[in-house]
């Protein structure tokens, strides 16, 4: 893919990138190929935590990045992991950078204390940003599928190290694992103050994205490409200026889309909708938020006007003091 078809000046950042999803396959094999990982030594290791092509369905494609996360077992992985993370986003041209990720999940796929992961992340960061200009801000991702108990003993975590985190989000289960359930969390982070923002429209219909507006009154929406299928909820998010943080080639991979040519995006920058072009997951994916915006012009077919807005949308929706 060519970036030719973009503006010369264009400058954007990545508001949507979970760190679990932006493991360096490399990385992952070496951290697997060391240690006693079941995946040690499969000869095609960059297919088991990473697709090129469109998956059934979110879940198969959320088991890649499970893969990928296993493989960090040791507490400076996640040093490493953080440090790479900024460097790629460096090294793709961004102005700015928000990552997400769940403790709790990591702890999960991995035995690590939640606290060790938080601060071997943050030290990976400041690591790269030594050699890197790039503000970066973290995100806490709290999961559908654990439930809220463990939502909260979570959101405990993150809130005791307030001061490492610039938002929350809630994300994984969508379509099995209702919003509802976790308003208390989001209210909590708000007394806090930190930003929020929720996966909703990805892996259901519109009555999901309705019910996370209603329910968690985030200040963004993960993907929410599905709220197209309803002209009144296009027409509130547009009036009330809530981003989209849209993920092209993510969106295709877990079904969320059927193909770019198909893409939501340009029916919800018809109706107003405040779009921020994002990667979700840009190791499991493949791609780069270069190639996403390159995507957006030459695979969806949006004009330079348009990629233009979407970038300073983008800013403006940015929790990062950008100013
Ligand atoms: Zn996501």
């Amino acid at each position: 893919m060519t970036t030719s078809t973009l503006p010369k000046n264009l400058r954007y950042g990545d508001l949507h990138r979970h760190l679990e999803g932006a493991i360096r396959p490399a990385t992952a094999e070496e951290f697997a190929n060391t240690r006693q990982h079941p995946l040690a030594g499969h000869p095609d290791f960059a297919t088991t935590v990473s697709t090129t092509e469109q998956l059934p369905t979110l879940m198969d494609y959320l088991a890649k990045i499970d893969v990928a996360a296993s493989t960090a077992t040791e507490v400076e992985d996640w040093e490493r992991i953080a440090f790479e993370a900024v460097e790629d986003a460096a090294l793709d041209g961004l102005t700015h950078l928000e990552l997400r990720f769940s403790p709790f999940f990591i702890r999960d796929r991995t035995g690590l204390a939640p606290e060790a992961a938080i601060d071997a992340i943050t030290d990976g960061i400041k690591r790269a940003q030594r050699q890197y200009t790039i503000p970066v801000g973290l995100i806490g991702v709290l999961l559908r599928n654990f439930g809220p108990a463990i939502a909260e003993e979570e959101l405990g975590v993150i809130l005791h190290r307030r001061e490492q985190f610039i938002g929350i989000d809630l994300a994984g289960d969508e379509a099995g694992v209702a919003p509802d359930l976790f308003s208390s969390h989001f209210d909590s982070a708000r007394d806090a103050g930190l930003r929020t923002t929720a996966h909703a429209g990805e892996a259901a219909g519109p009555r999901s994205v309705w019910n996370v507006l209603e329910h968690l009154q985030p200040d963004r929406v993960g993907h929410g490409v599905r709220s197209v299928e309803d002209e009144h909820l296009l027409d509130f998010l547009a009036i009330r200026e809530i981003a989209l943080e849209v993920a092209l080639t993510s969106n295709v991979h877990t079904s969320a889309a059927s193909s770019y040519s198909q893409h939501q995006l340009p029916t919800l920058l018809e109706a107003g909708v405040h779009v921020a072009l994002s990667t979700d997951d840009p190791a499991t994916s493949r791609t780069s938020l270069s190639r996403e915006y390159d995507a957006a012009v030459t695979s969806v077919g949006l004009t330079e006007a348009q990629v233009r807005t979407i970038a300073e949308h983008s800013k403006l929706a940015s929790f990062l003091d950008l100013s």
